[in-house]
């Protein structure tokens, strides 16, 4: 059976973008506006010959941010459910949110591997840095643009060193 992994991180950050560029085909919905992926999107990578699923992650229609803040936390338990590897995602032009610090907490707790993307890290010569992610507590933090391509295939090397 392939390992999964799964996709979390709160809105906005860029989650369906990298599944998007980790499955090369266009499933999941990027929308210039938060919260508009659908509940769960399943797709499948390629990388070196090896095959993994990956698993999208989001909310349809939430309005409040108690809501968003409850979607993502149920989100996450089930990606710690179902996956073999978390892939939290982080926004380094905005640095780490409160948001960030709940998920966080949950991911610590469990038992599964987890790779800290900095994703938008569009320009590395430029002033976003994505090592403050490192006091999130978790080990593997690597930085990303989902959008221009870059560092996917570090990542995908890390996923498959971690399995
Ligand atoms: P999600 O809500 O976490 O699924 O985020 P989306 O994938 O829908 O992306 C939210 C916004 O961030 C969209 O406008 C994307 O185009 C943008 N975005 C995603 N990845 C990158 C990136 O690497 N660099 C930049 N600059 N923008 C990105
Ligand atoms: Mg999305």
């Amino acid at each position: 059976e392939n390992p999964t992994v799964a996709i979390v991180g709160r809105p906005n950050v860029g989650k369906s973008t990298l599944f998007n560029r980790l499955i090369a085909e266009r499933k999941a919905v990027v929308e210039k506006s938060p919260n508009v992926t659908r509940d769960r999107i399943y797709g499948r990578a390629r990388w070196k010959g090896e095959t993994f699923e990956v698993v999208d992650t989001g909310g349809l229609d939430l309005e409040s941010s108690a809501e968003i803040a409850q979607n993502i936390k149920y989100q996450v338990d089930k990606a710690i459910e179902e996956a073999d590897i978390i892939l939290f995602v982080v926004d380094v032009r905005e640095g780490i949110s409160p948001l960030d610090r709940e998920i966080s907490q949950k991911l610590r707790k469990c038992d599964r591997e987890v790779i800290v993307a900095a994703n938008k890290m569009d320009d590395f010569s430029a002033q976003d840095e994505p090592w403050e992610f490192y006091n999130l507590g978790f080990e593997d933090v690597l930085p990303i643009s989902a959008e221009h391509g870059k560092n996917i295939g570090d990542l995908c090397d890390k996923i498959f060193a971690r399995i």
